[in-house]
């Protein structure tokens, strides 16, 4: 019966009802009772009988897509979110959830340490997909089955200009070009293959293409035009890592902006911060006027003041100093933790090695960070031998502890927004895996972050960039946990590769 009838007849005086009309009104009454009754039985039978995998029992859901905020049990199976709910569900493995954050796991666009330990530090730090967008590899085919099976957390490359160009030039760099991939102009056969090898990359699902003139100066405007050629006859997005920093990376990005234009690609700036320096907040306008102008263009941050890169790169060609508005004293050498001097800086420069720059300061790092246009990501660099940058293992528990709950610089739902939905939402229309990422949703990827909102904050530091964040307390990635209680569980590896679909 529908409820304004009930209510209708119930509301009826019954001083003046006869015996016909009492009856009527006592056998919808039972009727609508047994109703109910059917309905509740019904329900619960289909939540207890369904025997959850995981079940996260009382913790406060966050999706940045629905925006609800409320206490939930949410029940998984077969790595998918089946129920969230308020009633009470039953699953094989429970996760109390009480006084915990339960949002989606994080992801990361530009992660380079595409390695077991750098997984196993992203995972403490609450991500669940971590992705090499910005370098790139070279064979997507080869990349992806290495990992297959054997990761902790889902994970992804594109296809890389950048490593493409070393390949097709026989660069001897190990990540970054430190020889003729730098400054050569490609003849045309050259630029022939670094094209098919794009192409390739995409066609093997590549879920983006990866491109910096800043490590690769001696790329023409053409060759720039043909990249993004490419990656738009694939909907792929370009994540570029500027040409230049500070007053010159205003110029650096009409240099893409022109090509995502004409050629309709998706473009991605990467780290707008470390690029921007004083000068984020203009490169923050450009990219809401060149939305606001309808360009599918979006940027990501860190949260430090100091960068790390190779220091053979083309970064530290002649007038570095100028460019970057630093000297050698602002040049730290993690492996002895010395500050460079114009002596050592020449003796390293031969020899290579990674080295970390203090090129920013802390308010323009939290005009990146609190900015809307902003998606979080690490840039975080393979831990190797101890060393690393701390925005490998601290990016996103720092984003929670110090600019939400210290700062209070944004809400959390505004920072789990920059850390989940945003990156999926950046990748969907290539990587269909990603419409099921970055939300708490019946039918959801089971990648699921539950943190202490009062405790989370990285540990890792310059000087021991190693350090696991604390306050992340489980992390699911496709329904298996692999951090349970804080701690890192080992010998689970549930993570996917996230790709396009493969073209034969
Ligand atoms: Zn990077």
């Amino acid at each position: 019966m529908p409820d304004d009838l009930a209510g209708n007849i119930s509301s009826m005086g019954t001083d003046r009802m006869t015996p016909a009309t009492y009856r009527l009104i006592l056998s919808c009454r039972l009727a609508r009772v047994a109703l109910l009754a059917f309905c509740w039985a019904a329900s619960t039978a289909q939540l207890s009988a369904a025997d959850f995998d995981v079940v996260i029992v009382g913790g406060r859901v966050i999706d940045p897509e629905s925006k609800l905020d409320a206490v939930r049990n949410v029940g998984i199976r077969n790595g998918k979110i089946e129920a969230l709910t308020t009633r009470l569900i039953k699953g094989r493995t429970t996760v109390d959830g009480r006084g915990l954050v339960v949002a989606p796991g994080f992801i990361d666009l530009h992660e380079h340490g595409q390695i077991p330990e750098n997984y196993r530090m992203q995972a403490m730090d609450g991500v669940t997909s971590s992705l090499e967008l910005e370098a790139g590899a070279p064979d997507i085919g080869a990349w992806y089955a290495e990992r297959e099976g054997r990761a902790v957390v889902n994970y992804g490359a594109s296809i890389g200009h950048i490593r493409v160009r070393m390949k097709v030039m026989n660069d001897p760099g190990d990540f970054l070009p430190s020889g003729t991939a730098i400054h050569k102009v490609a003849s045309d056969d050259e630029l022939k293959q670094i094209a098919q090898r794009l192409e390739d990359g995409l066609k093997q699902g590549a879920p983006a293409v990866g491109f910096s003139t800043a490590y690769t100066p001696g790329a023409t405007a053409w060759e720039t035009l043909e990249v993004f050629r490419i990656a738009a006859k694939y909907n792929a997005s370009v994540h570029v890592h500027l040409r230049s920093a500070r007053d010159k990376s205003l110029e650096s990005i009409n240099e893409v902006l022109g090509p995502a234009a004409l050629t309709g690609a998706p473009l991605h700036i990467v780290h707008l911060n470390s690029s921007g320096s004083e000068y984020t907040p203009q490169l923050l306008s450009l990219v809401a006027q060149a939305q606001a102008r309808g360009l599918d263009v979006t940027t990501e941050c860190y949260p430090y003041t100091a960068g790390m890169t190779k220091i053979a790169s083309a970064i530290f060609n002649e007038g570095w100093q100028e460019n970057l508005a630093i000297s050698y004293k602002d040049l730290l050498w993690p492996d002895t933790g010395e500050r460079l001097t114009a002596e050592s800086f020449a003796r390293y420069r031969k020899t290579n090695g990674w080295v970390i720059t203090f090129t920013n300061t802390e308010k323009m790092v939290k005009a990146a960070v609190v900015s809307p246009l902003t998606m979080i990501a690490s840039d975080g660099i393979p831990y190797v031998d101890g060393r690393s940058h701390p925005r490998s293992a601290g990016t996103y528990a720092r984003i929670l502890g110090h600019y939400v709950r210290e700062e209070k610089a944004l809400s959390l739902m505004e920072a789990l927004r920059k850390m989940s939905l945003a990156p999926a939402q950046r990748l969907e229309m290539r990587a269909p895996a990603m419409r099921n990422k970055g939300r708490i949703r019946v039918g959801a990827d089971a990648d699921i972050v539950v943190f202490d909102p009062n405790r989370v904050i990285d540990r890792a530091t310059y000087q021991q960039p190693g350090l696991h964040s604390e306050g992340i307390q489980h992390v699911l990635v496709n329904g298996v946990p692999v951090v349970k209680d804080g701690n890192l569980l080992e010998g689970v590896t549930p993570g996917r590769g996230v790709r396009a679909p493969i073209v034969r």
